[in-house]
């Protein structure tokens, strides 16, 4: 070690999948027909509106700083569909527009956690919850959750980890990488528990508009003014319209708590893209047809992908009910030996599943879960059915 660095930053783990996707990557850039399961965001193009008003900010000169935590226009925007989507009211005051959902999460969890405050969240878990939590001081406590549950907690489970520490608790539901979805029942529960002990729950619903068949999505805050007033509300154009690259995300809390989220964000990065934050308004009060239209395909997909799976031998999944993974077991396999590979881990797997089908999936272990490895359907059918049969073919074998 060359350099006297900083502990927190050194503390702080590189992404586990970006060994397998450096892996993929090498390997389609030598000419091999990869497929890859390994999408984190939406194969769609973002929507011809957005895109428009993208063009038209940079053309009339909407292209210098903005206040710090967002233009008022899309603020406004956001208390609308706060409203009509979720029955919330909240004004501009109540909103940071961030760089992102992501760096919503890493403004309030700076906000809110002094060094050693606990924050409680589930495994398997969205990958930057942990690092995220570390790089604000605190601590991660973790609930294993099980399949059988579709990968849920509950209140006795929240009050096994609960300690005089404890500040906050993430939600993420419809969850990345499960899929799954809390009904309204269950989140009552929870905001009970946490208005009981003064708990704040951060509620990542990025993929609140890609919930499928009959299930509906149920906002925590929406139940009363107490729960309101501890929840940080955490959404973006990333999922919904394909807006990954565009980096907008937003934060709806109690005000002083936008205020620090602010002054954070103020000093740390100043404003979001303000040409991205026009096209933004134009995405959330524009025509909605596109993201309907992209939900049927994840949908079709979805089917397709989740009995595909459960028709092979030695896998198994459930049919996820929201966002665009399927969380595939294959602990059926394990202690076997296929094709030279031993199969101990969610790594083991996924480097069979690479080396010998040319088929990147994401190893489990980075969520926690060494039980299951990830498959994205944020890809085309015919990748779908092709890296299938491959998968097909090796384990069967
Ligand atoms: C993609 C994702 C985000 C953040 O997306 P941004 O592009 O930063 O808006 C947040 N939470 C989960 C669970 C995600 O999958």
């Amino acid at each position: 070690m060359n350099f006297n660095l900083s502990a927190k930053g050194l503390r702080i783990a590189p992404s586990i999948t970006l060994e397998i996707t450096a892996k993929a990557k090498a390997m389609k850039d030598s000419g091999i027909d990869v497929i890859s399961f390994g999408a984190g965001e939406p194969d769609f193009n973002t929507p011809e509106n957005i895109q428009q008003e993208g063009i038209r900010a940079i053309k009339e000169g909407l292209t210098r700083y903005t206040p710090a935590s967002g233009i008022v226009e899309f603020k406004k925007a956001v208390c609308e569909k706060f409203k009509i989507d979720n029955g919330l009211e909240y004004k501009p005051s109540n909103i940071i527009i961030s760089n992102g959902a992501k760096h919503s999460i890493h403004n309030a969890l700076m906000a809110i956690l002094n060094p050693g405050d606990e924050v409680i969240f589930a495994v398997p878990y969205w990958v930057s919850y942990p690092e995220l939590v570390r790089l604000a001081d605190g601590v991660p406590v973790y609930i294993e959750t099980k399949e059988e549950n579709d990968f849920k907690f509950n209140v006795d489970d929240l009050n096994k980890v609960l300690t005089d520490k404890t500040k906050a608790i993430i939600l993420n539901s419809p969850s990345n990488p499960t899929g799954s979805i809390y009904t309204e029942e269950e989140l009552r529960a929870i905001a009970e528990w946490a208005v009981k002990n003064n708990i704040f729950v951060i509620s990542d619903e990025i993929y609140e508009k890609l919930i499928y068949d009959d299930n509906k999505h149920v906002c925590i805050a929406s139940f009363n003014e107490d729960i309101k007033r501890l929840t940080i509300l955490i959404n973006g154009m990333s999922k919904s319209h394909a807006m990954t690259g565009w980096r907008i995300g937003y934060a709806a809390a109690h005000e002083e708590i936008i205020k620090v989220m602010s002054n954070i964000q103020s000093h740390a990065t100043s404003n979001p893209c303000s040409i991205s934050q026009y096209a933004s308004v134009v995405g959330l009060t524009g025509d909605q047809n596109s993201v309907e239209e992209m939900k049927k395909h994840f949908v079709e997909r979805r089917n397709y992908m989740a009995d595909t799976i459960n028709s092979i031998k030695g896998l198994s999944c459930r049919k996820p009910q929201g966002a665009f993974y399927i969380m595939v077991n294959f602990t059926q396999l394990l202690g076997k030996t296929i094709k030279g590979h031993a199969i101990n881990s969610s790594m083991d797997f996924a480097n069979l599943l690479l080396d010998e089908g040319k088929v990147a999936v994401v190893p489990g272990i980075a969520f926690g879960d060494d039980k299951y490895v990830r498959l994205s359907y944020a890809t085309s059918m015919e990748n779908i059915k092709n890296g299938l049969e491959r998968i097909k073919q090796i384990v069967e074998e």
